[in-house]
């Protein structure tokens, strides 16, 4: 297949780069603990420092999978399916998603919000980065906002992030994990000033699970 030729599926969505998939548990936000197929496209510019998968940044390294045939994939071990990356909605997410929609799946996804939505989406977890800002359309949409905690600016980028979503939008404070020590505390004294927020905790990293 040519380049050109492989650019024109990548936009139809019928084929997507998918760095890997697995069946494990979630691990963070308000699904924690709930079975769960993990598809993580590759491909993301937005570039935080801290990023712990930095080999999903270059979308040539993952190889170009049917989407239809991710879905059923996916569909077979369980319902729940989550999208993440790498960031996932720099791509066309309408042909996975609908066949996973077909197959009766609960589609979630994981994103930053950047780029803009695409495909049937049930449940969003908007993690906004300073580095690329949210588009203002999924503000309204997110089901939980999770912000990540690396120093003691965050907070106050956590709060202003927290003032454009919706009521109904949970919010969860995740320290990154290289400094869990030093910001669980910190998060921890700013929940009880803060009580409409609510600690995430990578659960999946403790149970030595992907
Ligand atoms: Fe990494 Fe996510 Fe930041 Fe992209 S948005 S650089 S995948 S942490």
């Amino acid at each position: 297949m040519t380049k050109e030729e492989e650019d024109i599926l990548l936009k139809e969505g019928k084929m997507l780069p998918v760095m890997e998939h697995f069946y494990t548990l979630q691990g963070e936000g308000a699904h924690t603990g709930k079975a769960a197929y993990f598809i993580r496209l590759g491909g993301c510019d937005v570039g935080c420092h801290w990023c712990d998968v930095k080999e999903s940044w270059d979308p040539n390294l993952h190889p170009l999978m049917n989407a239809e045939e991710i879905a059923e994939t996916a569909a077979k071990h369980c319902k729940t399916i989550v999208l993440t990356g790498g960031e996932p909605l720099m791509w066309n997410l309408d042909i996975l998603t609908s066949k996973l929609k077909e197959l009766g799946c609960i589609v979630h996804i994981e994103t930053s919000g950047a780029y803009p939505m695409s495909g049937q989406i049930d449940w969003i977890t908007l993690s906004p980065k300073k580095t690329g800002l949210p588009k203002e359309e999924i503000y309204a949409k997110a089901h939980e906002l999770k912000m990540i905690i690396f120093n003691n600016n965050d907070f106050k980028f956590a709060q202003e992030q927290a003032a454009k979503v919706s009521e109904n939008c949970t919010l969860y404070l995740q320290s990154e994990w290289s400094k869990r020590d030093e910001m669980y505390p910190k998060i921890t004294d700013f929940i009880l000033e803060n009580p409409e927020w609510r600690a995430s905790v990578q659960t999946h990293k403790y149970l030595n699970i992907p």
